[in-house]
């Protein structure tokens, strides 16, 4: 049977002993004051983490909480064209309930203020509207400056016994232990192409080729597989992105300057442009994880299908040590990018050292 069939109206694929979890945490009345939610992006986090506030918050059911929210109520509606909303990739911040607030960090911001975390802790202060709990999610909390992830502590260290905080987190070692060790953690892995594929098929109505296609391509994560299916631009420049980085090893320098100057928006903000660096090194380290699958006749297993015969040139002329180099030199330049070097000189490094094989072997560049 399917995941998502199993889940039915909880909105999550795969992952489903998360969802038992805390459906049976609401039957058994035993929900937590704090939750960190854990995993890599696009695999339905916060999501689930709207959807576990729409049953807590859910007028009907509010004296006995209900796993099952009535999707009738003034609370449900606004938690269900929430959804629709998102689904349309509206922004976020126009939802408005008393009893529920998301607090996220700014796209210009490198971190969320200890002043933004006192208006998110005293919102959740006040008494409910209409429902028995007050819920709050932090989306990014691993982004906490020293003294809003004190102040958050503060406000752990004195549950109230109605309010319920999620922490949506990539980087469990960003936040601080007292903090983890109050929370129950919800570990979110990455779901196997055979429930993305399905789901692609089921819910929406994908064909086989394409769900085949985009369950590869998304590795694991259903929520970036649906924006692939439904968003036909995104998914052009994800495959261009990866087209960009094998076009680089026929490429002089100054080619691949070029092409790394298209990719550097000025009307960006630095930390859209840092994000969008990253999402661009991870395409690239699949392309390098393929040629590597590829390298070893685990071709069925590839990414970036579209391009593998083009990922077995790259190979003609590479060993399997150069692939690793490439990986850390992919790898290192994520670290630069946390550590807050420039993107366009994290990407200048990637072109510029990609031929570093080529000194140590002849000594030229
Ligand atoms: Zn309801």
């Amino acid at each position: 049977m399917l995941d998502s069939a199993k889940n039915k109206e909880w909105p999550l694929i795969g992952n489903s002993h998360l969802t038992r979890f805390l459906k049976k945490s609401i039957g058994n009345g035993q929900v937590g004051g704090s939750y960190i939610f854990l995993g890599p992006d696009n695999l339905g986090k916060t999501t689930l983490a709207r959807f576990f506030a729409q049953c807590l918050l859910c007028e009907k059911t509010k004296d006995k909480i209900s796993p099952y929210p009535c999707s009738e109520c003034r609370s449900c509606q606004q938690f269900q064209g929430q959804r629709e909303r998102k689904a349309k990739d509206e922004d976020e911040k126009q939802m408005v309930h008393g009893d529920f607030h998301l607090l996220k960090k700014a796209k210009d911001k490198k971190f969320i203020s200890v002043d933004e975390i006192r208006g998110f802790i005293k919102i959740l202060s006040m008494s409910s509207f209409l429902s028995k709990y007050k819920v709050g999610i932090i989306k990014h909390a691993d982004k906490l400056n020293l003294e809003a992830a004190n102040a958050l502590l503060k406000t752990m260290e004195e549950p109230n016994s109605n309010v319920v905080i999620i922490l949506i987190v990539t980087d469990i070692e960003s936040l601080p232990k007292t903090i983890v060790s109050r929370s129950q953690l919800l570990q979110f892995r990455p779901v196997p192409n055979g429930i993305i594929y399905n789901y692609l098929i089921d819910s929406h109505n994908a064909s086989r080729s394409r769900a085949k296609d985009l369950s590869r391509l998304s590795l694991g994560r259903p929520a970036l597989a649906i924006k692939l299916l439904e968003t036909p631009e995104f998914y052009e420049q994800f495959k261009e992105l990866a087209r960009m980085f094998i076009s680089f090893f026929n490429q002089n320098i100054n080619e691949r300057l070029q092409a790394i100057g298209s990719l550097i928006n000025k009307k960006n903000s630095s930390q859209e442009t840092a994000s969008r660096t990253r999402r661009t090194i991870e395409i690239w380290e699949g392309v390098i994880r393929d040629s590597i699958l590829i390298n070893f006749n685990l071709d069925n297993r590839v990414q970036h299908e579209y391009v593998s015969s083009e990922i077995g040139r790259i190979l003609e002329s590479r060993n399997s040590r150069d692939l690793i180099r490439l990986e850390e030199l992919l790898e290192q330049a994520k670290k630069y990018l946390r550590n807050n070097v420039s993107p366009r000189l994290v990407l200048e490094n990637i072109v510029i050292n990609i031929d570093d094989r080529r000194q140590t072997t002849d000594g030229r560049m």
